[in-house]
């Protein structure tokens, strides 16, 4: 996901979720870049990465629609390989999603396995921006290749969910929940999907803007017809270029301005190779961006500073042992907050500034004498929120479920 004038993004127009146009399409779409084969070799595991939020039928658009998942994996055993299809829903199981949005019929037509990504495991982040390990699915580490099939939506905190923040359904089951409640503002998420993005290394984007959703996303916007698939192996391009389908600038993304700020990918549409028809005859004027962007724990109706009093309830929060501390001032460099939000040298009760600490952990992981320990409230203790939100999510999931099946 290097920047460079040469990346390629690939348009195709598609006006239907027909499974045959589907296939014919995505064909076109890859053609620029030499074809599946390009990305897949005989005989190797490939993780398809749909989003699947939760359980949403496909004309809901809150999900990457089965066609496009169908040809993907059809496309990767004419390549020669092995094709799963993988995610950790937001809400609900994923057996219960994939039963909802259609996905299991392409198991059964393609062979193409349900890969859950639930097991936690650790991994390296090559590169980092902020996190130099992160905790995401153990079985990324089973498959040889990882292709993205992001949806094209709204999304009332990061603007637009496409193919860099398609990743983060790699964050097993509730660590999702806990990254949005520790890192509460947007340039901190951003700079999350931007490291996962590094640690996970997909290959290939291809992104299903057949029906977009607009307004508030990313689940309850409305379905926004605009006829195009794109792909590329330049993420931060390919969300560049969908930006521009919709009449957003990518600098309105925090994704896109921290992947610029970073360096890393494209964001400006003249260094872009465009194949296809001319993005402006797909663009569209009045789509409707996100109400108000807001912050996920915005969204409760609680009150900012009650909101602020639970989330140092309930995350760790890092502390220095002042017997193993030799003050040599790494945390304090590596705090990717500015100024540090720690301070080795003050005294015990001034060490962390912690409205200001956004629970990343650096300090923690950095430390060359293990000094600092992350400690729990006695609150977080006495109830613990992580089951509690585990079964708050599974009876949402299931109800979600119930209602789907009554209406259709
Ligand atoms: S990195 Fe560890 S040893 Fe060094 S100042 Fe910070 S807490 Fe102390
Ligand atoms: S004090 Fe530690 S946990 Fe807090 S922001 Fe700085 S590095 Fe991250």
């Amino acid at each position: 996901m290097t920047a460079g004038p040469t990346a390629l993004v690939s348009l195709t127009k598609l006006a239907t979720y027909e499974p045959t146009a589907v296939l014919q399409a995505m064909r076109t779409c890859l053609e620029p870049f030499g074809g599946m084969a390009t990305f897949v070799k005989p005989g190797q595991k490939v993780l398809l990465k749909p989003n699947l939020l939760g359980p949403f039928p496909a004309d809901q658009a809150v999900t990457t629609h089965p066609s496009i998942v169908r040809a993907a994996a059809i496309l990767v055993r004419e390549a020669g390989g092995r094709p799963y299809i993988g995610d950790s829903p937001a809400v609900g199981r994923l057996s219960q999603v994939a039963r909802v949005t259609g996905m299991l019929d392409v198991v059964a037509e393609t062979g193409a396995p349900l890969l859950e990504l639930e097991d936690p495991g650790e991994f390296e982040v090559p590169g980092h921006g902020i996190f130099p390990r992160l905790v995401l699915a153990r079985a990324l580490s089973q498959v040889d290749v990882v292709i993205s099939l992001p949806k094209l939506k709204t999304h009332s905190q990061m603007i637009l969910t496409g193919a860099l923040k398609n990743q983060f359904g790699c964050v097993p089951g509730l660590l999702k929940s806990e990254w949005h409640f520790r890192l509460q503002e947007r340039k901190w998420l951003a700079a999350l999907l931007l490291d996962i993005h590094r640690a996970i290394r997909p290959c290939l984007a291809i992104m299903d803007a057949v029906v977009a959703m607009e307004g508030p996303g990313p689940s309850a916007g409305h379905p926004r017809p605009l006829g195009v698939l794109l792909a590329g192996t330049d993420f931060v391009a390919v969300d560049a270029v969908a930006c521009h389908l919709i009449g957003l600038s990518p600098a309105q993304v925090p994704s896109c301005r921290a992947a610029h700020e970073q360096g890393v990918g494209e964001t400006d549409l003249q260094r872009l190779r465009l194949v296809g028809p001319d993005w402006r005859t797909l663009r569209v004027s009045d789509f409707q961006p996100p109400p108000q962007p807001a912050e996920v724990l915005r969204l409760l109706p609680l009150p900012p500073a009650l909101l602020r009093g639970l989330r140092r309830q309930w995350t760790l929060r890092p502390v220095i042992l002042p017997g193993r501390c030799t003050r040599c001032g790494i945390c304090e460099e590596r705090c990717p907050v500015r100024p540090s939000a720690i301070h080795p040298r003050a005294c015990p009760s001034h060490q962390l500034d912690d409205r200001r600490c956004i629970r990343c952990y650096c300090c923690h992981e950095f430390c060359p004498a293990h000094a600092i320990v992350l400690r729990s409230s006695r609150t977080s203790r006495w109830l613990p929120l992580r089951p509690v939100a585990r079964g708050v999510n599974r009876l949402l999931g299931w109800l979600a479920a119930l209602r789907q099946d009554r209406t259709h």
